[in-house]
């Protein structure tokens, strides 16, 4: 297929449990727990590899859109910044660590799709992004390349991924690999032709010091992935407060200062804040 463009658009002690009800946080026991001064802690899954995403600094802080988006859903369900244990979901793993109760929320640059819903929920969307190319800066690939035969690396568990082997390229030499880092480290060498996934996520690493002027996006909205807070599924307590959490981020310009933040320094140009329950196919 010739690339084409989408159209548009234990718990803790029991006392613990109890006392998280009283003072408005959530009480799933089976992720929340005891922090440094004993009190609860709200474990949140977000990536660790993806600049202007979410991030793990040298210096052991996080940060990122997903990191500022989750940062101000834990505010509203209680929880002060150093209440958050950050805990790394890799985009296969997502499924499993809101069902084994592993965390109890994750922001990891999570799509919504069908399939997915039938395992966990999703509140939101709270971005649209759309999957792109990462290519070298002086690569031809462009908008009606054929991609079959190319060598494209992207993540296992992706969205990115499942859509080359469906759609786009069905016949490129797709690797998979753990993370999006891993894939541009290949990219950089020349091993690979391109890297694919969300633009959000690809214009974060192009902006990278150490690629500066390697790489370029080609620009192309090969799908459409809202982003969601995935929660157990059932959850629906938490899913309600996330949703009203994210309405108020984005009425209270929040939302925007996250974007400017987080997407300013990439120059990405992000879409508008979506509508909560509002699904762009
Ligand atoms: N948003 C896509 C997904 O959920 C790609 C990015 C990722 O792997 O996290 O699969």
């Amino acid at each position: 297929m010739k690339l084409r463009k989408v159209s548009a658009a234990a718990a803790t002690a029991l006392v613990l449990a109890l006392t998280a009800t009283a003072c408005g946080g959530d009480n799933g026991g089976d992720s929340s727990g005891s922090g440094s001064d004993g009190g609860k802690t709200i474990k949140i899954g977000i990536k660790y590899d993806q600049p202007g995403l979410g991030l793990k600094e040298p210096d052991g802080s996080f940060s990122g859109f997903d990191v500022d988006v989750a940062t101000y859903v834990a505010k509203e369900l209680g929880y002060k910044p150093d209440q958050i244990e950050w805990v790394e979901t890799k985009s296969a793993d997502r499924e499993n660590a809101l069902s084994r109760g592993d965390v109890k929320m994750i922001a990891a640059t999570y799509s919504i799709t069908d399939e997915r819903k039938q395992k966990v929920d999703f509140a939101g969307p709270y971005l649209l992004a759309h999957q792109d190319l990462l290519v070298k800066a002086d690569s031809d690939i462009k908008e009606g390349t054929d991609l079959n035969g190319k060598k494209l690396c992207s993540v296992t568990g992706s969205t990115s991924a499942q859509n080359v082997k469906k759609e786009i390229a069905p016949k490129a030499q797709l690797q998979e690999l753990g993370g999006y880092s891993e894939c541009i480290a290949g990219l950089q060498s020349g091993a690979l032709d391109a890297v694919t996934t969300d633009d959000a996520i690809l214009a974060g690493f192009a902006a990278q010091d150490q690629y500066k002027g390697q790489f370029k996006l080609t620009g192309l909205k090969l799908s459409n992935e809202n982003y969601g807070i995935g929660v157990k599924k059932g959850d629906t307590e938490t899913l309600n407060k996330i949703n009203d959490a994210l309405e108020k981020m984005v009425s209270d310009g929040a939302w925007e200062k996250a974007v400017k933040d987080n997407f300013g320094p990439a120059n990405y140009k992000n879409e508008p804040a979506p509508k909560i329950g509002q699904i762009v196919q």
